[in-house]
């Protein structure tokens, strides 16, 4: 059996914070806001692969109420996300990130993200995809940066 599974996020870019995507920090001006590292590509994996499994949201996991998780790096939970889709009899097929930021430009960070997502699965970078767009100036990224994620788990029992 195969589960689909999709997620969604967006953070707001402000000074003073560093910019962190899939567990690498990116030199930048600006960085997101958020409760933890702001982390907006691993939000929204964890999301996608909380989705697969019919388990609801990281923030239904890791409440944004819980000072447990202020500050919190993003790669741990994904860690632990990671357990819990181990246990319950998943593992990773393939993911897809789409980052979508006006700024700064990302290309030559991608490798780098995608081996860092690769360790923490466990698994082959030719399984992890991570791509950026802009939105040409139309629409809210420029104030933040989201990220669309798609993943495919197959049940291993
Ligand atoms: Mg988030």
């Amino acid at each position: 059996m195969v589960r689909i599974g999709t997620g969604y996020d967006v953070h707001r870019l402000v000074p003073e914070r560093k910019l962190i995507l899939c567990g690498i920090e990116i030199p930048s001006e600006l960085g997101l806001l958020g409760h933890s590292d702001a982390d907006v590509a691993v939000h929204a994996l964890m999301d996608a692969i909380l989705g697969a499994m019919a388990l609801g949201d990281i923030g239904k996991l890791f409440p944004d109420s819980d000072p447990a998780y202020e500050g919190a790096n993003s790669m741990k939970l994904l860690s632990e996300v990671i357990s819990l889709m181990n246990s319950r009899g998943f593992s990773l097929c393939n993911l897809d990130l789409t980052i979508i930021a006006e700024r700064p430009k990302l290309a030559r960070y991608i490798p780098a993200m995608r081996e860092s997502l690769a360790a923490a699965f466990g698994c082959d970078i030719s399984q992890v995809s991570v791509k950026a767009t802009t939105e040409e100036g139309l629409g809210l990224a420029g104030a933040g940066i989201g990220c669309q994620a798609a993943v495919l788990l197959e049940s291993v029992r």
